[in-house]
């Protein structure tokens, strides 16, 4: 799913700074929408384009007045050593006198020092459960800072769709064992929290709360905790029939707005954790969308990005309730309301309903991300799928057929247990054959309690690294192509970046393609404006604004 403001291609968005981790961190290379020219053009960026990585989102308040004027920006350290001498309070003497009830005398606690830092980890769906953490600690009196240093509470909300995503945060963690008077009372949040459980207080006893992704509805109980001196709190239930709504979201971004329409998931794709770290699936009403939607459009947000794991599972719990092409004519009609997108989609829940909602209602964004994750049937089986490799293309002809012609995005996993050279190829034909503006292709990564551990893990790094990169090697191609045919036309832009270079603007059309343009205009930031394309990249146009 995709990140941000500097954000990605089906995210298509949400606020995330730079890192150079974060490059290192995915495996996925984009064959998507990063600039090469000019205003993202780090391969880091391009890895932070997409939403499913582990790359990290440092939500900083003062980011995007920063990303307004670009100039020189350099994104916050998220730990500035302190002169204190490093002991190593992993020893297994420290650790003993950590654990247990936690109830050790150095063990910070929060007091009425009421500052936070929030470090965010994977896909939109993470950046927007952290923007909504934050909304909860703003309304209990906390502030919001931009450095480890600077926050009593450090909350890492964590990502364990990879194995690289999750190794990610025991990093993080690992800096506090540098830094043993650190004083800060830190939290294990999300995927990793709700796979880990309280083994993170084995591996890290300096953390005093761990909470997964399915109990962030006891967040305020758990912070009430906290504040009363308790120094270790969980919430790591699943079977919770609660969604994660909140009085107050901080949202990192000022133009476009995400909002979780469905979270868990109830597909058992054999590869994923999903199920196992979000639980089963649960719908928000129509009606609460609605109000919030109604509210962001007062608050001037023009683009609503819905989430959800399995966006279009939707269901909407009230009676007679709206389906999910419904919800997408009824959201984009709220007065104010310009765009409307929607990530991730799965293909079995993918119906003509919702082509046709987007072939009549202009504000809903002509761009649909439809992971495939392989061209072969077999694998797919093996994947747990629930559709063929026919059955997936008949859903390509379908949103093809549409009167506008939509975008169509893709994800895909290279080395699954026992894929052959022959899957392999059958990967690459349907890459032919669907024609996509962007795909973001990652190695298989094992994940405790899935299916497909049980397969083991027969294709060895070095070669899952060739198909992978045979995979972008053709999907590159592709994108040359196909956006070489974009040039000379115009697009309705967003414009939601500056370039460091004076007058250079970027922005994202409805189809989500990034166009790096010159303009003569100052102020673009958060304005619709029209745009032809003066040339073409794999990952991005350049234009120039229509006077
Ligand atoms: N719900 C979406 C769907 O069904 O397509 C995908 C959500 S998942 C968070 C994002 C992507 O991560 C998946 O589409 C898949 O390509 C990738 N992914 C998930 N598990 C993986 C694994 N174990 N190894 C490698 N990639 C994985
Ligand atoms: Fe994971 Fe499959 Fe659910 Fe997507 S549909 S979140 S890949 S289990």
């Amino acid at each position: 799913m995709p990140p941000s403001f500097d954000v990605r291609l089906d995210d298509l968005t949400g606020a995330r700074a730079e890192s150079r981790e974060a490059a290192q961190d995915s495996d996925s290379i984009l064959a998507g929408p990063p600039s090469e020219l000019g205003v993202n053009k780090s391969p880091t960026r391009q890895n932070q384009r997409y939403g499913d990585d582990a790359s990290p989102t440092r939500h900083s308040p003062a980011k995007v007045a920063r990303r307004a004027g670009s100039q020189g920006y350099s994104p916050p350290q998220p730990w500035a050593p302190t002169t204190k001498a490093a002991g190593d309070d992993a020893s297994p003497a420290r650790q003993s006198q950590h654990h247990g009830d936690g109830a050790c005398s150095t063990h910070p606690v929060l007091g009425d020092e009421r500052t936070f830092y929030i470090e965010t980890f994977g896909c939109q769906m993470n950046v927007h459960d952290s923007e909504k953490v934050a909304g909860v600690l703003l309304g209990r009196g906390y502030q919001q800072v931009e450095t480890v240093d600077a926050a009593k509470l450090v909350f890492y909300n964590t990502c364990s769709i990879r194995e690289k995503a999750a190794q990610k945060v025991f990093s993080r963690l690992g800096e506090f064992r540098k830094h043993p008077d650190h004083g800060k009372v830190i939290g294990v949040l999300g995927c990793v929290a709700q796979q880990e459980g309280e083994e993170i207080f084995e591996r890290a006893p300096w953390v005093s709360l761990v909470c997964g992704s399915a109990s962030y509805s006891k967040l305020p109980t758990l912070l009430a905790q906290l504040e009363a001196g308790n120094r270790r709190v969980t919430g790591l239930d699943t079977d919770t029939d609660e969604t994660f709504e909140t009085e107050m979201t901080r949202r990192d971004n000022p133009f476009r707005a995400y909002l979780t329409i469905i979270e868990g998931c109830d597909k058992s794709c054999s590869y994923c954790v999903v199920p196992y770290t979000r639980g089963p699936e649960r719908s928000r009403s129509s009606a609460s969308v609605l109000e919030e939607v109604r509210k962001l459009a007062g608050a001037g947000y023009s683009e609503i990005q819905l989430l959800g794991q399995t966006v279009n599972s939707y269901r909407d719990p009230a009676p007679r309730g709206k389906t999910f092409a419904e919800l997408l004519v009824t959201v984009a009609a709220v007065p104010g309301i310009r765009r409307v997108r929607f990530t991730t989609s799965h293909p079995r829940d993918f119906g003509r309903d919702i082509v046709e909602a987007i072939d009549s209602v202009p504000a809903l964004c002509d761009h649909v991300h439809l992971p495939v994750q392989s061209g072969s049937t077999r694998v797919l089986r093996a994947m747990q799928r629930t559709y063929t490799r026919e059955e997936y293309l008949d859903k390509i002809a379908l949103i093809r057929s549409a009167r506008r012609p939509i975008s169509v995005t893709s994800d895909i996993i290279v080395g699954f247990p026992g894929e052959t050279e022959r899957d392999v190829a059958e990967t690459l034909s349907l890459l032919d054959a669907a024609q996509y503006d962007g795909v973001f292709a990652f190695q298989y990564s094992p994940r405790p309690n899935t299916a497909s551990l049980q397969m083991g893990d027969s294709i060895p790094e070095e070669e899952k690294g060739r198909r992978l990169a045979i995979v972008q090697d053709r999907q590159r191609e592709i994108q040359v192509a196909r956006n070489n045919e974009l040039v000379g036309q115009t697009f309705e832009v967003l414009v939601d970046g500056a370039s460091r270079r004076p007058g250079q603007w970027t922005g994202r059309s409805s189809s989500n393609r990034i166009l790096n343009f010159s303009s003569p205009h100052s102020d673009l930031l958060g304005q619709y404006i029209q745009v032809r394309a003066t040339g073409a990249s794999p990952n991005s146009l350049v234009g120039e604004q229509i006077i």
